[in-house]
């Protein structure tokens, strides 16, 4: 049996990545050990009747033992870890959720039902380093990835709506902590004046009072409209690695299709949307471009463009939790028969963080 260290098990991605595992059986086929960076020797999660002590995720002969190693822990301790087991000698498999190597000329992007070509042929060559998508990136393609498949696309925009969860555990629970803040000051104000309601919450957001320091100023009933980096062309880091990303899942560095958009973080718990604009190179019949969409992979599910189906299922109230993604809103828009309107969600931490790296070591065992 393959031996593999599991770095990062209580994060958010972690946690998703074990109970995906769990689910699938996957700890049947594999002798697991269990990492941290800071419980070292404290009891690990208990998997099939055991729990074994958390091994030290610093020691670098420990970790050296592995065949393969996945990390959720964070782009971090890619940095500082990753390097020192290579310069060691360590050959074996690195999985990794975080975005540290992702760019890396050595390190390939997974997402196999969109790439598994492009993952053959880097494990033919002997690449060592698999690395999970950006999040949106991910759910972007396996939505809408056929289209690209086909090379049917001239460039896209994408204008995002993401999940407090892509920030991790503590961003989700300070959303849910807003919500409580804002339910509790408005209880007593339910039964009287809309404006008196209205002006006390908007001055409770404006206060210093709302607990933020995950996101900076409250997320709840608000949307903030930048993530991560600042880049010196104006993009932040997360829209840069849309054009980046996608292209380099695809194969496509020499041969680049543009994306831009803006990345906006909204209060959805952990799904994020994308509204596409998609400019096609000819124009397609709609029933085509339905039939690429559905047919691109059997986690697609096409949402017909009328308000029931979109309210029901577009949405991600429908897909949290779940391995679909959605896809709906698709339309010729009026700027031409060449562009595309596409809507679309999905559970990011698992199209868009665990289930890729989860599906990277079945491939590899
Ligand atoms: P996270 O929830 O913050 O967890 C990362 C680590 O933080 C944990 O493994 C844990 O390490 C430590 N930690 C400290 N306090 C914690 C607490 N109260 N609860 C849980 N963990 C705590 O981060 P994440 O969202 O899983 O992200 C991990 C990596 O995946 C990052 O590089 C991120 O960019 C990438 N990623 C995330 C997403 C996403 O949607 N969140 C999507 C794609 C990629 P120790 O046990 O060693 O202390």
């Amino acid at each position: 049996m393959k031996k593999v260290g599991i770095i990062g098990q209580r994060g958010m991605v972690g946690s998703v990545l074990i109970e995906r595992m769990l689910a699938e059986g996957d700890f049947n086929k594999i002798d697991a050990t269990f990492f941290s960076t800071s419980q070292a020797g404290e009891t690990g999660p208990e998997i099939l009747g055991t729990a074994k002590p958390l091994a030290d995720a610093f020691s670098v002969e420990a970790l050296s033992e592995m065949d393969i190693i996945i990390s959720c822990q964070g782009g971090d301790y890619t940095k500082e870890v990753h390097p020192k087991l290579r310069t060691h000698k360590w050959q074996g498999y690195w999985i990794d959720a975080a975005s540290a190597l992702r760019m890396d000329k050595d390190a390939v992007i997974i997402l196999d039902p969109v790439n598994m070509d492009v993952i053959e042929k880097a494990i033919e060559s002997g690449v060592k380093d698999f690395v999970g998508g950006n999040c949106t990136v991910s759910l972007m393609l396996m939505g809408v990835g056929g289209l690209f498949k086909a090379d049917l696309v001239e460039w896209m925009t994408s204008m995002t709506y993401q999940a407090a969860s892509g920030g991790g555990a503590r961003h989700m629970k300070e959303l849910i902590t807003q919500m409580g803040q804002i339910g509790e000051t408005a209880k007593p104000l339910m039964d009287g004046n809309i404006l008196e309601l209205d002006s006390t919450l908007s001055s409770l957001l404006r206060s210093n009072e709302v607990n933020s320091e995950c996101f900076g100023v409250p997320l709840a009933l608000n949307l903030i409209p930048w993530i991560d980096v600042p880049l010196d062309n104006g993009q932040t880091k997360e829209e840069w690695k849309a054009v980046s990303e996608t292209n380099k899942i695809l194969g496509r560095e020499n041969n680049q299709i543009p994306i831009d958009g803006t990345c906006v973080r909204v209060g959805a718990l952990r799904c994020h949307s994308q509204a596409l604009t998609i400019k096609l190179k000819k124009d397609i019949p709609l029933d085509e471009i339905e039939t690429i969409i559905r047919e691109s992979n059997p986690w697609v599910e096409f949402v017909e463009n009328t308000p029931e189906a979109t309210r029901e299922k577009l949405n991600p109230r429908y897909v949290t939790g779940t391995l679909k993604t959605v896809v709906g809103r698709v339309r010729k828009m009026n700027l031409g028969p060449e562009y595309l309107n596409v809507f679309t969600s999905g559970d990011q931490l698992l199209w868009g963080a665990a289930e890729p790296l989860r599906r990277m070591l079945n491939i590899l065992l």
